[in-house]
């Protein structure tokens, strides 16, 4: 495989991004270079194992051979054409999702945010005339643009930036009363993570999106799931919604559904998709060829190679280890689980716990302050899972004292 290792080092990377980059992102000081499964580099050659591969996105690990090979061979045949012609890619890619989910139509993007304001729109342009609000949940995530941002219930995405796109109404994660009371004759669709990422990796009580499913039958609203995050076989199933038994009506796809290209997606039932008509929504860049490729790749893979089974076993071994190191270490509050979603929950904040694991070179992240975030790959080796949670536990009964 090439290998482009870096030209310049850390120091005049950083610097070169002080000066041209705009500064919209605290990063950590270190520069990667190149990644092989679940270890990246940086520019001096050091090794990290990386437990949050691309933000989620690289659920099969830093350059995945049948995405590199699927890429290549498609960049060197079509690059892009847009959708006002076919390509069998993109139509295959479409198959492949339906079937793996609840046998609907797919409209591609190339974000999270691009695939859930598609599903704004279609809501707004499929409910009954008079009815467009959407309720979404507190510490809930659906993105950066205008409306995602408004879909998004927590205060500190909103700063400054009113006034937000009207119509979204919020309810407290977990409350189905709450919700219902929400509910009035302008009410087009719930919109939900079936389990909250950004938020702290919080699992719905039981019989929750349940409720939820009901709730919308019985008032005749749509249900959203946005599985940006935890889709695609993150959890140990294709989609999340399928360990609930609860089937939304659309539900939306981005971060690792290419394999760590750049690709979104919204699935949708056959009956609502007419909808979205033409002329009313579009993507330029949506399921071009190499995008699609890069889909149908990751599917490919993760059934060639058995990864929701591999990414089961994989995490009963986070779960034993987590617990085991709540049990010995007093600042882990929770062990929250759910495939290869895991959230640990300390009593202390976490940037120093982060910073510990990254001077052993271990890769962590860490949200709403106090929630370490892993976000494994789901081909990891079982020995990884171990030589990572030996760094945490190590880094965390340091900071114990
Ligand atoms: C990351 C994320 C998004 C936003 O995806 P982008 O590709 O960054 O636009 C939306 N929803 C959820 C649940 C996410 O985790």
């Amino acid at each position: 495989m090439a290998t482009a290792e870096a030209t310049m080092n850390s120091k005049s990377i950083i610097e070169q991004f002080q000066q041209y980059v705009v500064p919209n992102y605290r990063r950590y000081p270190i520069a990667l270079a190149r990644g092989e499964g679940s270890y990246v580099w940086d520019a001096e050659g050091l090794r990290y194992l990386d437990f949050f591969p691309g933000w989620g996105c690289n659920l099969l690990g830093h350059c995945p051979e049948p995405i590199v090979k699927a890429v290549q061979e498609q960049v060197a045949t079509l690059i892009h054409v847009p959708n006002t012609w076919y390509t069998e890619a993109q139509g295959r890619w479409a198959k492949l999702l339906s079937e793996r989910s609840f046998g609907g139509q797919a409209f591609f993007c190339n974000s999270g945010t691009e695939a859930n304001e598609a599903a704004i729109k279609l809501v707004r342009l499929h409910a009954p005339k008079g009815r467009y609000k959407i309720i979404t949940f507190e510490g809930g995530f659906h993105g950066r643009t205008l409306g995602a941002t408004a879909a998004t219930a927590q205060p500190k995405y909103h700063e400054g930036l009113g006034p937000l796109m009207a119509g979204f109404v919020y309810a407290p994660f977990g409350d189905l009363a709450a919700v219902e009371r929400l509910i009035d004759d302008e009410t087009a669709a719930i919109m939900i993570e079936p389990i909250q990422g950004e938020g702290g990796i919080n699992i719905p009580p039981e019989g929750y999106l349940a409720g939820l499913r009901k709730l919308a039958d019985d008032h005749g609203l749509l249900l959203v799931f946005d599985e940006v995050q935890t889709g695609c076989g993150r959890t140990g199933q294709w989609f999340a919604y399928q360990h609930f038994g609860v089937t939304p009506d659309i539900m939306t796809l981005a971060k690792s559904v290419c394999g760590g290209i750049a690709g979104g997606a919204l699935l949708t039932t056959a009956e609502i998709a007419p909808s979205l008509r033409p002329g009313m929504h579009a993507a330029t860049f949506g399921g071009n060829p190499i995008a699609a490729r890069a889909g149908i790749a990751a599917i490919e893979m993760i059934e060639n190679e058995g990864l929701l089974e591999h990414a089961r076993a994989l995490s009963e071994i986070f779960r034993q280890r987590l617990i085991d190191l709540q049990g010995k270490c007093e600042l882990v509050r929770d062990v929250r689980v759910l495939g290869l979603m895991i959230g640990v929950e300390l009593s202390i904040d976490g940037t120093g716990v982060v910073q510990g694991c990254m001077d052993r070179k271990l890769l962590v992240n860490c949200t709403h302050n106090t929630v370490l975030r892993l976000l494994p790959a789901m081909n990891l080796a079982p020995q990884q899972v171990h030589d990572g949670c030996d760094i945490l536990a190590q880094v965390l009964q340091e900071q114990a004292g």
